[in-house]
């Protein structure tokens, strides 16, 4: 074996090694939260190229998120930098970008055609029928005068970059087996939130014994209502029936009792049964703390007052047992904290509790780049200059709107002068991240949003039965969407590290899913006491 092998596959834990030094046949990976993934995905295509003699060109790595792709290629740029550049490392909706530029002829597009965004093509749908409602119908059931005046245009939409390509490969097999050759190594991340249609297009991609590495945790399905299916997760071995199954069972993210209260939670309708989920004790032995307010604003103020302690040197002190626990929380920043909701309106409150209290924070914006304010005029308004870098002609053209200006410098510094390719990226963005990991301020952001990030310290808040389940008035739930809103708990429990409090106020009772926990700590307000050191938080 070459020593480089050795360092490759070194620091993973045994189970974590199993997985990565399994490099042919289908492979799943099942593996709950803070189990190290994608340090597991990133070091199997590595080793796949370095020590197999892949071609880094037929290795293809598949993500949910632009973020997501980013930070894998960043990870696989640092472990085998000679071959980074040659692997492709898309989101679902890029490789159907990458297909269709091949493909384009085939479907009557020009070779740079364009993608419509959401106002245009409602724009175009808007032309046939005159109507917004009956547009937006002709839109989603995909009507033949829509596609027609679509493909007139030289146009694509956002649905039609996956649909598109599938539709093409299903009636080809030749063209099924040229796309085989080329993607011998196809590896998928959080392949619990596949739907139908990125399913039907990788089962086209990958023969039954090919080497399809899926990973995921079916306990974090989140995305049912965007058309994901965790059935074609549980289906895997079904589908590939000579696939290997490993489990990676050490989570390496958070303390022993987040780790405990965490699975309590999600146990009663668990689709891992037998699940296993070892804390390596290395984040100390805080508890899980609850906290009741009288209304949602004071619920904020909580958040704040407890953020502003911690941060001003505060220990926590667990009263039960009379002493002060090494907790860990010395040496804490603003960035080091991060709020989790269940819907965007309950971040008002907190914008509001943390505005007051003078303490930085940003806010994850689940929406797509296009639709934040003043994008969508830049982007209209974008002209090309010859000499000019995209982020120069952004800059000139967002003026005093520095708010939009911001958020579009990263993705324009990345396109340096090839503009198509900055339109491209916006059209294919579904959720552009406003989040700065960089910034030193406490992050604000819905559960969905949160999937995949860690963060020392968590809150939860609107623990309560009708935002956790969320459901609208008269409308029951049925038993999945509970199930589903049981594993959004799941998902923000598990992103913290050291500390977890969970919150609700007294406008609702508290959610069904708090039931199961055990050792939670009751807390108060987190005003200051007093004690002899002076600056310790009081938990109860
Ligand atoms: P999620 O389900 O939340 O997406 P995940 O399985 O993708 O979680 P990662 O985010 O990849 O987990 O890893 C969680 C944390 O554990 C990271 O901080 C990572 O660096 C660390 N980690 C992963 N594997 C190891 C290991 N073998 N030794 C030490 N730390 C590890
Ligand atoms: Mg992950």
């Amino acid at each position: 074996p070459h020593p480089v092998s050795v360092s490759l596959l070194d620091g993973l834990d045994p189970d974590q090694r199993a997985a990565a030094a399994t490099t042919s046949g289908p492979l799943l990976i099942v593996a709950g939260p803070g189990t190290g993934k994608t340090r597991t995905l990133t070091h199997r295509i590595a080793h796949l190229v370095t020590d197999h003699g892949v071609p880094p060109e037929q290795c293809l790595a598949i993500t949910f998120t632009r973020r997501a792709a980013e930070e894998m290629a960043e990870r696989l740029e640092a472990l085998v930098p000679a071959h980074a550049a040659r692997l492709t490392i898309a989101t679902f909706h890029s490789l159907g970008v990458l297909l269709l530029r091949e493909l384009h002829d085939r479907v009557g597009l020009g070779a740079d055609f364009g993608i419509a965004d959401p106002d245009r093509r409602l724009e175009i749908a808007l032309e046939i029928t005159g109507d917004a409602k009956q547009a937006k119908r002709l839109i989603e059931e995909r009507d033949e005068r829509y596609l027609k005046a679509l493909r007139a245009l030289d146009l694509v939409d956002f649905d039609d970059l996956v649909t598109v390509p599938l539709a093409l490969l299903a009636d080809d097999p030749d063209l099924v087996d040229r796309y085989r050759d080329r993607f011998r190594w196809i590896s998928v991340d959080e392949y619990q939130d596949v739907d139908e249609q990125q399913y039907r297009l990788l089962r086209l991609l990958a023969p039954a014994d090919g080497n399809l590495t899926a990973i995921g945790d079916p306990d974090q399905a989140i995305y049912r209502f965007r058309g994901a299916d965790v059935g074609f997760f549980l289906r895997f071995k079904h589908d590939f029936p000579t696939a290997r199954e490993v489990h990676l069972t050490r989570n390496y993210r958070s303390s022993a009792r987040v780790v405990a209260g965490a699975l309590q939670v999600i146990e009663p309708t668990t689709l891992v049964p037998g699940r296993e989920l070892r804390p390596m004790g290395e984040h100390g032995d805080a508890r899980i703390g609850l906290h009741r307010a009288v209304s949602e604003q004071a619920e904020a103020v909580f958040v704040a007052r407890t953020i502003e302690r911690v941060i001003g040197g505060a220990s926590f002190h667990a009263l039960d047992s009379g002493r002060v626990v090494e907790d860990g929380t010395q040496g804490l920043g603003f960035s080091d904290f991060a709020v989790l909701y269940r819907t965007d309106r309950q971040s008002r409150a907190l914008v509001e509790a943390l505005t007051t209290s003078g303490l930085p924070f940003q806010k994850r914006s689940h929406d797509r780049l296009l639709d934040r304010p003043g994008v969508a005029r830049i982007v209209r308004e974008l002209t090309f200059t010859p000499g000019d870098t995209v982020a120069d002609r952004v800059r000139a053209v967002a003026g005093d709107d520095h708010t939009a200006y911001e958020l579009l410098k990263p993705l324009a510094a990345e396109c340096g002068a090839d503009f198509e390719r900055f339109h491209t990226e916006l059209s294919v963005g579904v959720e552009v991240d406003t989040l700065d990991p960089r910034a030193d301020r406490v992050s604000l952001l819905t559960l969905h949003a949160a999937k995949g990030l860690e963060f020392p310290v968590v809150f939860v808040v609107g623990c309560e039965d009708g935002l956790l389940p969320l459901r609208w008035p008269g409308a029951p739930a049925s038993e999945e969407e509970t199930n589903e809103e049981r594993r959004l708990l799941f998902v923000g429990m598990t992103r913290a590290q050291r500390h977890l409090f969970l919150s609700h106020s007294a406008a609702r009772p508290p959610s069904p899913f708090l039931v199961p926990l055990k050792e939670i700590e009751r807390i108060g307000d987190a005003s200051p006491r007093r004690r002899r050191q002076g600056t310790q938080l009081s938990l109860l």
